[in-house]
């Protein structure tokens, strides 16, 4: 889910940034281009990946003989050697079949073997450099029940105390969660923007319930069960909702879709406030 803290790139060690990833930019020069704004009480910063770009977004491991100047530039700039590097997979969009039907469970006996391990292991990649705070097996092109989530206190601190105290937004150590089976807990829901790596430059507002249980199985294959709450559950409900082919923009408020650029642009009349409400049982 791109539900990116403002200031994210700033966040990503140079070590931790993928070569390969077409959202090459240095934290450096993402700075400018990320300012907070200011009428709009709950913001999310604009996905700074999609500003413009100072380099070539061609991998820096591209087949090709001769790479670009620019490219080199940023790979010296990065610290990077083309040796080590490795290619993680590309993240679908929307419109590609995969995201819009549902997933297949994945056989519990499978899950310690290499092929299921290795998709984790890339899930986690491309959702930490990204960067996002949550990633389905879709999104990567594989049709099987797997998402990881993960929130980490620095990239929360660089969203305003209200924002995060609004979206009750909490720190989580990286889950991995197989097979996952949502389930609300209560009927409180709140209304926020939100996005998608997959749907890339847009957002719209969704309600989401505000407590929820997931079970399912761990990376390990060992029963794990999360209760959660606010933001964290959210995302959960964001990444289960892929595992049945459903996009945020299948289930978004009406007349709330718009482009990063125009996010806090006032809401259209008759549209309900963002924040916590609650819906009658
Ligand atoms: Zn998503």
């Amino acid at each position: 889910m791109e539900v990116l803290p403002r200031f994210s790139n700033r966040l990503l060690s140079l070590s931790s940034i993928n070569p390969n990833s077409k959202s090459l930019i240095t934290p450096f020069f993402h700075l400018q281009f990320c300012q907070l704004p200011t009428s709009n009480p709950l913001p999310i910063c604009p996905n700074p990946l999609k500003t413009t770009r100072f380099f070539s977004t061609k991998p820096l491991n591209s087949s090709s003989s001769s790479p670009s100047p620019l490219t080199t530039r940023a790979g010296w700039l990065l610290g990077l050697r083309e040796k080590n590097q490795q290619k993680l997979p590309d993240l679908v969009k929307a419109g590609d079949p995969v995201l819009h039907e549902p997933a297949r469970e994945v056989d519990p006996n499978e899950i310690g073997s290499e092929k299921i391990q290795k998709i984790i292991d890339d899930m986690i990649k491309v959702m930490r450099v990204a960067p996002g705070v949550g990633l389905a097996a879709p999104q990567i092109g594989i049709p099987l029940k797997i998402i990881v989530l993960e929130d980490t206190k620095e990239f929360i601190s660089y969203a305003p105390k209200e924002e995060i105290k609004a979206q009750d937004r909490r720190p989580f150590d990286l889950l991995v969660i197989v097979n996952p089976v949502l389930k609300k807990k209560s009927n409180r829901t709140a209304l926020f923007f939100e996005g998608c790596l997959s749907v890339d430059g847009y957002r719209a507002v969704v309600e989401r319930y505000l407590d929820v249980e997931v079970k399912g199985l761990d990376q390990y294959g060992q029963p794990i069960k999360v209760d959660a709450s606010g933001w964290q559950a959210r995302i959960l409900q964001h990444e289960c909702d892929h595992l049945e082919g459903t996009l945020y923009v299948d289930k978004m408020m009406p007349r709330t879709f718009r482009t990063v650029e125009n996010l806090d642009l006032p809401l259209a009349v008759g549209c309900p406030k963002l924040g916590a409400r609650k819906i009658s049982s």
